[in-house]
């Protein structure tokens, strides 16, 4: 290839807005993550500091591609791609060969399931209940006076993990409320809630034939303490990279390099 192609992921989710500049498919030059998501700044912010790490300017950029739950929103993209593409795209070039792709985002939680070439052949999901979701970590770490990303190193700590019974996150948080008030460790507690997100998951996982390489996505998969709690219960090792939440913006970024080699013909 002669000429540098530059192109642009955007995952706009409902909680976090990701950002992605690829050169020539393959290296990635600029990354953002802001933490707010669809109907916010947070999409314009991640553009800009994306294009800011990488000194450029948007006129630079030959394609983009948005995906996620406020794709639409974007007017600058020129194409638009659903996140289960670009996460299964995305997983299978942070992990090659993954079969098995896990996304927990700040309001669902997916199972996917991909070819031995990196097509998504099935999945599966919850987008109707926050429990099992980054939705259920971030009430409970309010609850607990923690910052979502203080949970997973909490969890190490845990001796005798509090199970919590309520599958409900309304009901759940006041079981973790009268739990706080008769003096129960808060690292016990923790492990209880991220077990109560690993035992959702991994029954989603399961409807599915659960294939390894086993690879999960999506800003949960920064905690690894949910991370652990999902290999227990699926007894597979979960593979995670620093970049998996932004597995949805480089899958984009891809896909609108790969519309830049069919635009190009
Ligand atoms: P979406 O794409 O649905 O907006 P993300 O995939 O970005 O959401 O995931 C957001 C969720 O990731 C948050 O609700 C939070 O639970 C979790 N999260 C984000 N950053 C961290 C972190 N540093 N440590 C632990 N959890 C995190």
């Amino acid at each position: 290839m002669n000429e540098t192609v530059l192109t642009m992921g955007i995952d706009i989710g409902s909680t976090t807005s990701k950002c992605i500049i690829l050169k020539n498919g393959s290296e990635i030059i600029a990354q953002a993550v802001i933490p707010v998501g669809a109907g916010t700044s947070g999409p314009s912010r991640s553009i800009i500091a994306a294009l800011e790490e990488a000194s450029m300017s948007i006129s630079e950029i030959q394609i983009i591609a948005a995906t996620g739950y406020g794709r639409n929103s974007i007017k600058s993209a020129d194409l638009t791609v659903t996140e289960l593409s670009c996460h299964a795209k995305g997983a299978s070039w942070l992990c090659p060969g993954v079969r098995t792709v896990i996304d927990i985002g700040g309001q669902d939680c997916k199972a996917l399931s991909l070819s031995a070439g990196g097509d998504l052949e099935n999945f599966v999901m919850n987008d109707k209940c926050a429990a099992g979701t980054g939705r259920f970590l971030e009430v409970m770490a309010k609850i607990l006076e923690l910052d979502v990303s203080d949970l997973g190193s909490l969890d190490e700590k845990a001796v005798n993990r509090v199970e919590i019974s309520s599958t409900c996150t309304v009901f759940a948080e006041s079981e973790v409320i009268s739990q706080l008030a008769q003096g129960v460790d808060i690292c016990d507690l923790v492990a209880g809630i991220h077990r109560s997100v690993a035992v959702r998951a991994a029954s989603l996982v399961k409807r599915l034939r659960t294939k390894e390489p086993v690879f999960m996505t999506g800003g949960v998969a920064n905690n690894k303490g949910v991370v652990r709690a999902i290999e227990k219960e699926l007894n597979v090792r979960v593979m995670t990279n620093p970049q998996a939440q932004l597995a949805g913006a480089i899958g984009a970024a891809i896909f609108a390099f790969e519309h830049s080699l069919k635009r190009s013909d």
